[in-house]
């Protein structure tokens, strides 16, 4: 039926619009406070890209993306998420000459999933990726720059979890252990499961599936595994968490959706919105921009997801500013008054002063609810009579006072009101 929009899918509608560019507005306010610049990348890459930079063995390949072949015949991918395709432009563009690189996107992204409150087949992210650094002083400061956000935003009360999920070498070690875990529960796991074993067993402590989450109850945890490196970086992490005031937790069985992570992982978690409660997940993917063909370059990143951030704000009943209405508005009777008030409006809108006026013919009483309804800061009512004398009264909505001004200056009088 062409009139439903596809599953999963949401029209932002223009009442509610202004929701959307609060927070978005808030997003590129807090990153540019971090010294953190905006990248646009395409909507679509090269399947490619997502298998190698996001894995092979994760929800997001396996079952989620939106994949099709073009007409020249390549493989292409409507982007499940952010930091891969901004990994492929920062190799792509040389990007690595800035030794420490901080950006931003605020995105669409998709993923073929089952759609409910907060999950959706199209949806939004704000993410930030910090390029170049190794210490954790980047992951202090990145996480610190998600609290900054929410709290701007009036959100203060939610969690913060994190966990340490180690190197390479440390992921071996702890790869072993948690196999001979599973190798006695291998028939209770899902098929998918059963695959990752091999592959990439840590993916199964993540998997949404019931048993499986079962058999992840008991598994040995990674953070007893790691190096004296990674232990020092989480717990160099912490101290600044607190330094910094933040209210974390560690919680050991974050391993995260993706497959680039490295030591940091976290989590930020509303309790109010339901069963879909991640609002922002990030981390650390100090071998990401190798995986992608680039130099070996550390990084760490978040994405907000701004459907799940909005629900937040709702349950927690924060009024965003609803946007001001028309600074005038300019009620008209008769031919030669509509086009002076059409050639006013032009005026001022083009020198930056909001107007409205009506376009349907409507009676003055239905023009004035009508401006009335627009929340109308000032009001004038264009006759005959107001032409041939030049004389008009502005109406300020708000107090009821009126006053007689000239007609012809109205845009100098309105300039100085707004
Ligand atoms: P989940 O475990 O909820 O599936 P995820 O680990 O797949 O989340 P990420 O890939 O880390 O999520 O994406 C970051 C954020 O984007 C999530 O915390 C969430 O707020 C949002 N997000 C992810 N998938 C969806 C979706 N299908 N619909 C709406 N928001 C989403
Ligand atoms: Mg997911």
């Amino acid at each position: 039926m062409i009139t439903k929009g596809p599953r999963g899918t949401k029209d932002v509608l223009p009442s509610e619009a202004y929701k959307w560019n609060y927070i978005e507005n808030a997003a590129r306010e807090v990153a540019s406070g971090f010294g953190v610049g905006e990248i646009r990348t395409p909507i679509f890459e090269h399947t490619e890209l997502f298998l190698r930079g996001v894995g092979e063995t994760t929800d997001i390949v396996q079952k989620e993306m939106y994949t099709f072949m073009d007409k020249g015949d390549r493989s292409i991918t409507l982007k499940p998420e952010g930091t891969a395709p901004a990994a492929r432009s920062y190799i792509e563009n040389n990007l690595g000459v800035d030794q420490q690189l901080k950006m931003f996107y605020i995105t669409p992204c998709f993923r073929y999933e089952r759609p409910q409150a907060g999950r959706l087949r199209e949806f939004h992210q704000f993410g930030v990726e910090f390029f170049g650094a190794a210490g954790y002083s980047a992951d202090a400061e990145l996480i610190s720059l998600a609290i900054a956000y929410l709290k701007k935003l009036g959100i203060d009360n939610l969690k913060v979890n994190i966990n340490n999920l180690g190197c390479s070498e440390c992921r071996k070690k702890y790869n072993d252990a948690l196999k001979e875990y599973l190798r006695s529960n291998i028939d209770k796991l899902c098929t998918t499961c059963n695959d990752r074993f091999e592959k990439n067993p840590l993916r199964i402590i993540d998997c949404k599936n019931p048993d499986c989450k079962e058999v992840a109850k008991d598994v040995p945890l990674i953070i007893d595994y790691v190096c004296d490196e990674c232990r020092d970086h989480f717990d160099g992490l912490k101290g600044e968490l607190e330094a910094l005031n933040v209210n974390y937790v560690v919680d050991p069985y974050i391993v995260r959706g993706l497959d680039y992570y490295t030591k940091t992982v976290f989590e930020i978690i509303s309790e109010n919105i339901g069963a879909q409660s991640t609002v922002c997940g990030g981390g650390r993917y100090d071998g990401l921009i190798e995986e992608c063909g680039g130099k070996s370059t550390p990084a760490v990143g978040f994405a907000i997801g701004l459907e799940r951030l909005i629900l937040t704000l709702e349950a927690m009943n924060i009024e965003v500013p609803k946007p001001m209405g028309p600074a005038l508005f300019i009620s008209s009777l008769g031919d030669g008054a509509k086009i002076e008030a059409s050639k006013i409006a032009f005026e001022l809108r083009c020198s930056g002063i909001s107007c409205e006026r009506d376009l349907l013919g409507r009676s003055l009483k239905a023009q004035m609810k009508y401006a009335n309804k627009l929340n109308s800061r000032y009001v004038i009512v264009l006759g005959e009579d107001e032409l041939k004398q030049n004389k008009v009264n502005l109406k300020n909505m708000e107090t009821g006072a009126e006053e007689e001004i000239q007609l012809s200056d109205i845009a100098s009088i309105m300039k100085a009101r707004i």
